[in-house]
């Protein structure tokens, strides 16, 4: 059983109070080895470590340099891409197919990243006053700290911290208890391609680890993805410390199925939108909008799709859903089906032949609620899991409201082959992604994020640097007088 330990100022160390927590794998249930449990002296050291290492030099080195520097990360990611997802497979049980493939897809964003680390330009911008030069300074803002969710470390990881590097940050990241070992061999790769001591500093543990770090006045910028509620306490503590601080939450995605969609494919964007990954991602549409007059068929298809979905080892590649990668997280979502069945909708999960589930892991079958009413549970508390609630709608003022009716506002998907019809309703939704004819697509150059519960600020896209930046105007009186602004304006600045 390996003792992993944590990265601070370039250097591996065990907590500063030598507890640890267990990593375990989800499928087998075998315990992979410890994880240091940091506590606030742990996150301190770190803090530390990230703003000697931004003072030092990091802020000052040429974006040219911390490009290069990503772009070697970047290879060495792809190079071990299949062995950080195994490791990632095992502490979350997601499938490994996909942890992959979100591996090279977060050595994309470091690529893409990259590309901007030596262009932040600034702007000259003309003022109403002669013999005036005003232009702006794109600078990073410090120390961010990075927190991250179990079920996409690497991507989750990624979309934080290569921008933050490309802008000229240092960085604390602290990914979840529940699976830490894919971000602490990335801590490794850094390590090894020669990112100087303290740029990333990576501590473990869970949210007493988590509370000190998003709670420290000693850095600069807080990026959190995570629960909403765990979210709202971080956002409550930033905002009395004054720190600024970007949220990706939770979301509630309608996926909506017009009548004159291709059946065929709007099923299969159904089925991928909410059992990929066992449901367990933030996008996942899990309240399927169907119109009148195809909802019976795509319903009954959709139960039965997903009644035949092959559970199973996440190493195999004949598996199409792993096992859910915790048991607090298996138990509420057994929870919420429970609730689902005496609530008044229709499982119709329950009316198909059930398959075995595999004789080891924490699986749940998926399930297909219809007749769900949008104001119950099943329609407006994120699950987290492989539940779908279908809700039928007469036409598309009724789906826009249907979907629009949600505390979220992350993602969102329209099924339909009628091109005006798709960008009316895309301008109508209220979400931070609209897919059309597709569900979870993504890429580094899109900017992703929330509204309303599901968080706010950018990740990926050019928008996510705005997050490491921050602006500063300087104003130069070319003249050779000095100019009294109370003498021309009668007033001075604010
Ligand atoms: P969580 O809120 O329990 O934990 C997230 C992280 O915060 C972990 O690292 C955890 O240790 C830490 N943490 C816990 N309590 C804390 C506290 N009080 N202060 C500071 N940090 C604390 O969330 P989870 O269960 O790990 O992840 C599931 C949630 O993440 C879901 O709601 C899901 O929708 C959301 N998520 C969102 C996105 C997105 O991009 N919008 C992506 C993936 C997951």
């Amino acid at each position: 059983m390996r003792e992993h330990l944590v990265h601070i100022d370039g250097e591996r160390r065990p907590s500063a109070s030598g507890r640890t927590l267990e990593a375990t794998d989800p499928y087998t249930g075998e315990v992979l080895g410890t994880i240091p449990d940091c506590d606030a002296a742990d996150v301190a050291d770190a803090i530390a470590a990230a703003r000697a290492a931004f003072d030092g030099g990091w802020r000052t080195t040429p974006g040219i340099e911390r490009a290069r520097l990503l772009h070697v990360l970047a290879d060495a990611i792809d190079a071990h891409a299949e062995e950080i997802g195994a490791i990632e497979t095992r502490d979350n049980g997601k499938l490994l197919t996909e942890t992959v493939g979100q591996a090279r897809f977060a050595a994309r964003n470091y690529r893409f990243f990259a590309g901007y680390a030596d262009k932040l330009y600034g702007r000259t911008i003309p003022l109403d006053r002669p013999g005036m030069l005003d232009y702006t300074l794109r600078e990073p803002v410090g120390v961010a700290a990075l927190i991250t969710a179990w079920n996409s470390p690497m991507q989750l990881l990624a979309n934080k911290l290569a921008p933050a590097l490309a802008a000229g940050c240092t960085v604390v990241v602290k990914p979840s208890e529940h699976a830490s070992l894919s971000t602490l061999r990335l801590a490794e790769l850094v390590d090894e391609v020669g990112f100087p001591p303290g740029v990333v500093n990576v501590v473990t543990g869970a949210a007493e680890c988590g509370r000190a770090l998003s709670g420290s006045t000693a850095v600069d910028t807080v990026s959190f993805t995570g629960s909403v509620g765990t979210g709202a306490a971080i956002a409550q503590t930033c905002a009395a410390n004054h720190v600024p601080v970007t949220l990706e939450l939770g979301g509630k995605s309608p996926n909506i199925v017009f009548e004159d969609a291709d059946v065929d494919r709007a099923l299969a964007g159904a089925l991928a939108g909410i059992f990929s990954a066992g449901g367990q991602t933030c996008i996942a549409g899990s309240r399927i909008l169907v119109q009148d007059s195809v909802h019976d068929e795509l319903v009954e298809r959709l139960a039965r799709r997903a009644s035949r979905i092959r559970l199973g080892d996440p190493r195999d590649p004949g598996t199409q859903m792993g096992p859910v990668a915790n048991e607090p997280q298996r138990d509420r979502i057994l929870g919420a089906i429970e609730a689902g069945r005496s609530s008044g909708a229709r499982d119709l999960s329950a009316e198909q032949p059930a398959a075995d589930l595999p004789d080891k892991g924490l699986f749940v079958r998926p399930t297909v609620f219809a007749d769900v009413d949008n104001s119950s549970p099943l329609a407006r508390e994120e699950i987290f899991g492989p539940v779908a609630s279908v809700i039928r709608f007469r036409d598309e003022a009724e789906a826009i409201a249907l979907a629009n009716d949600s505390e979220f506002g992350l993602a969102s998907g329209i099924w339909t082959t009628d091109l005006s019809r798709a960008h009316r309703v895309a301008a109508r939704l209220v979400a931070g992604t609209v897919w059309v004819n597709t569900y979870r697509a993504s890429a580094a150059q899109a900017p992703f994020g929330g509204v309303r519960r599901s968080g706010h600020g950018r990740e990926r896209g050019e928008e996510a640097l705005d997050e490491y930046l921050r602006v500063k105007n300087v104003m130069v009186d070319l003249s050779a007088d000095y100019h009294d602004s109370f003498e021309e304006t009668g007033a001075g600045d604010e």
